[in-house]
């Protein structure tokens, strides 16, 4: 989903802390996230796990310090590295925390903390390697159109998540209304992280995840349908999601970038969609993302 970017100067640092185990690093991010650490990757191989660190430039050398003192100790600690402009292609990473997306909704990593206010419902979200903690303006696009719809969808009402990934978009309209909701990823990774999220959310009565394809489904239409995909992506599947959306039902369409939204609702329109709202949002690297509001 990231995109390259027009970014010049690198405002972040990264720094790479190897650990012995997934235990020693998860300790270790937490302290890292402590110490001003901002978003992080983590790769893991047969002889340990790597942490890629990353961190406002100004905080770094602080972070730094704070791991190589910290228990448990790093086995290896790299030097703080700026970020080279050609990584800002993944600077949605760098955004990891919690995303106020509405007066009401809240989305964190599970490993960040927050502070409710009143009345603020939170999901929590366990990416692993899937994508969608609530920082990509395209999540935050779909999370904003399904916290508008929410009111709208009544008791028993049905939801679809296409491309669910780390399944934040199915735990926000669970969370928001008494929906039932069917997600599902091409990727058996992203549909067992978000498996996981929506045990965790104590949700799994009311969300269904499967790992497949659309063609897999075998479902009576549904009240909205939600798709986070590429253009390219999702642009196979508009004539079976019409199919999909019950008469009158809704579907949101994000992840496309707003320079892509007039050759896209064409594509909507002849599939049997029509796009009656758009919203849009500007990312850390000047893209805009557009999500569309359509009708059956
Ligand atoms: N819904 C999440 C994740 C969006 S990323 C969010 O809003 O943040 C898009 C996800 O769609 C990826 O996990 C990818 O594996 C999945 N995907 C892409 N094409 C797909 C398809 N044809 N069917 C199902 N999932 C698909």
């Amino acid at each position: 989903m990231a995109r390259g970017s027009k970014t010049s100067s690198p405002a972040f640092a990264r720094l790479t802390a190897r650990f012995a185990g997934a235990a020693e690093a998860e300790q270790a991010a937490l302290r890292a996230y402590e110490a001003g650490a901002v978003g992080l990757e983590e790769r893991e191989d047969p002889s340990g796990v790597t942490l890629l660190l990353y961190a406002r430039a100004e905080a770094a050398h602080a972070l730094r310090e704070a791991l190589a003192g910290a228990d448990p100790a790093p086995l290896e600690l790299g030097a703080v590295e700026p970020v080279p402009d050609t990584d800002w292609s993944e600077s949605w990473k760098l955004g990891l925390g919690a995303s106020v997306i509405s007066e009401r909704l809240v989305v964190r990593p599970s490993f960040v903390a927050h502070a409710l206010a009143p009345g603020q419902v939170e999901i929590v979200i366990d990416p692993g390697q899937a994508f969608g903690t609530g920082t990509h303006e395209s999540t935050r696009l779909a999370l904003e159109w399904i916290d508008r719809l929410a009111p709208r969808l009544a008791t028993g009402a049905r939801v679809l998540d296409v491309g669910t990934g780390s399944g934040v978009l199915a735990l926000a309209a669970a969370a928001l209304a008494p929906v039932h909701v069917v997600a599902f990823d091409l990727d058996p990774v992203a549909a067992h992280a978000a498996q996981g999220n929506t045990e965790r959310a104590g949700c799994a009565d009311r969300v269904v995840v499967f790992a497949g394809e659309l063609g897999a489904l075998a479902a009576p239409p549904f009240d909205l349908v939600v798709a986070n995909l590429l253009r390219s992506e999702v642009l196979p599947l508009l004539a079976d999601l019409a199919l999909r959306t019950r008469p009158s039902g809704c579907a949101v369409f994000s992840g496309l970038l707003a320079s892509e939204i007039e050759r896209f609702s064409e594509a909507l329109k002849t599939a049997g969609f029509t796009p009656t709202d758009v919203r849009e949002r500007e990312d850390a690297s000047g893209e805009r993302w557009a999500a569309l509001l359509t009708l059956r």
